[in-house]
């Protein structure tokens, strides 16, 4: 069994389209395939959401232009036998998203659970689509798989419940089967989507729990990288990697994958694929557990994020308090400030650590009431901030093995006059 996930670009326009029939209709096995909206709909749905609620009727118009992309696509992309069919089940979807649209206008409804219900029509209009393009599919309702706890806007998935049901769905099926993406359903019978980016999660459980060949990412680069392209030109596909490896460099900036996507597939020892569906016969990137044996380069990549803030806490009475950092940290989850990266010295007399400019604000904030006794008795002396700075990974599973590769990255840093000012190593060594 294979699953495949196409992600926005791959779906969003009928040359597109074309190609992503052409590699399904390439494979000889069962397949599963699960997609994500057209590039630009989930944030239009947003956005659709955002007016009901405070204007009002101005939605149509945006509402009549996604109809009208995906009416076009239909026209070019599904045959003759079956396009009327199609037309009459987006249609049905349409009027229906309308109808929830008038109702989140008049109400006022604005909790996340109503925000979720919006946003996940934009996969359920694709894989109607490429169901209809498909001589011999069926699609299969994500919600009818994927169980979720009542989180909305980021769910959390009930594994062991969801894994029966897909398993139930798909163990001993022979055909293709296409799934909307980023979605699923609570116990209640809610739908709940599973976050920004959440396809590839959908696709990655599926494939854990179907124990299936592999999981194929089809996405629109030719792979993970070894740097950014945009900042680095010469910047090259990366063959193989281990998935710790393309975890850490996921999570620092390489886009390609959701990093929370990998943990099924990780789990469950399925190899991922990462294959560009405008280049298909480009080689990509295969992410598994044994990575690179051939080769012994010791960084795999480089990566990268902008726009983090970094947060020092010092004073003298850090030195030996301890639970000040779980004090700390808790402080920050309880506000939902997502902590990116931790340095501490070993003198204690400070803390780093970095969260996204966005959150900088909320954090300092919290730090100065949180603490305002130890401030005001000198215990604490100060809260800095540092703001616009960027974090750089540098990644690579075998840094373990070679000593100096530390030396090197700060020599060629420092040589470009570029000034650190925090340094994190996992334990990991990665
Ligand atoms: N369409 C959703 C999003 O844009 C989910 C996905 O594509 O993975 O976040
Ligand atoms: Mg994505």
């Amino acid at each position: 069994m294979l699953v495949l996930k196409f992600g926005g670009t791959s779906v969003g326009s009928s040359e597109s389209l074309l190609k992503v029939l052409k590699i399904i209709g390439s494979k000889s096995e069962a397949c599963v395939v699960i997609v994500s909206a057209m590039n630009g709909i989930t944030d239009s749905l947003a956005e659709m959401f955002e007016i009901s609620l405070e204007k009002g009727e101005g939605y149509m118009e945006l509402l009549d232009k996604i109809r009208n992309r995906h009416f076009d696509i239909i026209r070019e992309v599904v045959p003759f036998d079956r396009r009327e069919d199609c037309m009459l089940n987006i249609n049905a979807l349409f009027c229906h998203l309308e109808e929830i649209l008038n109702c989140i206008t008049v109400l006022k409804e604005s909790s996340k659970r109503s925000r979720d219900f919006v946003m996940s029509f934009g996969e359920l209009f694709t894989a109607h689509i490429v169901v209809a393009m498909l001589e011999n599919a069926d699609f299969v309702d994500a919600r009818d798989i994927i169980v979720t706890d009542n989180n909305f806007g980021a769910a959390n998935v009930i594994w062991e419940e969801s894994k029966q049901k897909i398993k139930d769905k798909f163990e001993y099926q022979d055909r293709v089967k296409l799934v909307n993406g980023f979605c699923g359903k609570t116990r209640d019978g809610y739908t709940s989507s599973l976050g920004r980016g959440g396809s590839d999660l959908s696709a990655s459980l599926i494939a854990a729990a179907l124990g299936a060949e592999c999981l194929e990412i089809w996405t629109d680069v030719n792979g993970m990288m070894t740097a950014d392209p945009r900042i680095e030109p010469n910047a090259l596909t990366i063959p193989r990697l281990k998935y710790n490896e393309a975890a850490e460099l996921s999570h620092f900036g390489a886009k390609v994958i959701y990093t929370p996507a990998l943990w099924p597939a990780i789990k469950a020892d399925i190899p991922v694929y990462i294959k560009n569906t405008f280049d298909a016969a480009k080689e990509g990137t295969i992410i598994d557990s044994l990575g690179d044996i051939k080769n012994d380069e010791v960084v795999k990549g480089i990566s990268s994020i902008h726009d983090m803030s970094l947060i020092t806490l010092c004073g003298n009475g850090l030195m030996g308090d301890i639970g000040f950092a779980g004090k700390l940290f808790s402080l920050m989850s309880e506000n939902k400030v997502n902590i990116v990266l931790i340095s501490q010295a070993s003198s204690e007399y400070s803390i780093t650590f970095a969260v996204r400019g966005e959150d900088s604000d909320k954090a300092v904030l919290l730090i100065r009431n949180k603490f305002s006794k130890e401030f005001s008795d000198g215990i604490y002396s100060g809260v800095l901030r540092q703001d616009g700075m960027a974090i750089v990974a540098v990644v690579g599973d075998n840094m373990r093995n070679v000593p100096g590769r530390s030396g090197k990255v700060f020599s060629v840093v420092g040589k470009n006059s570029v000034n650190i000012n925090a340094i994190a190593q996992g334990a990991s060594e990665s």
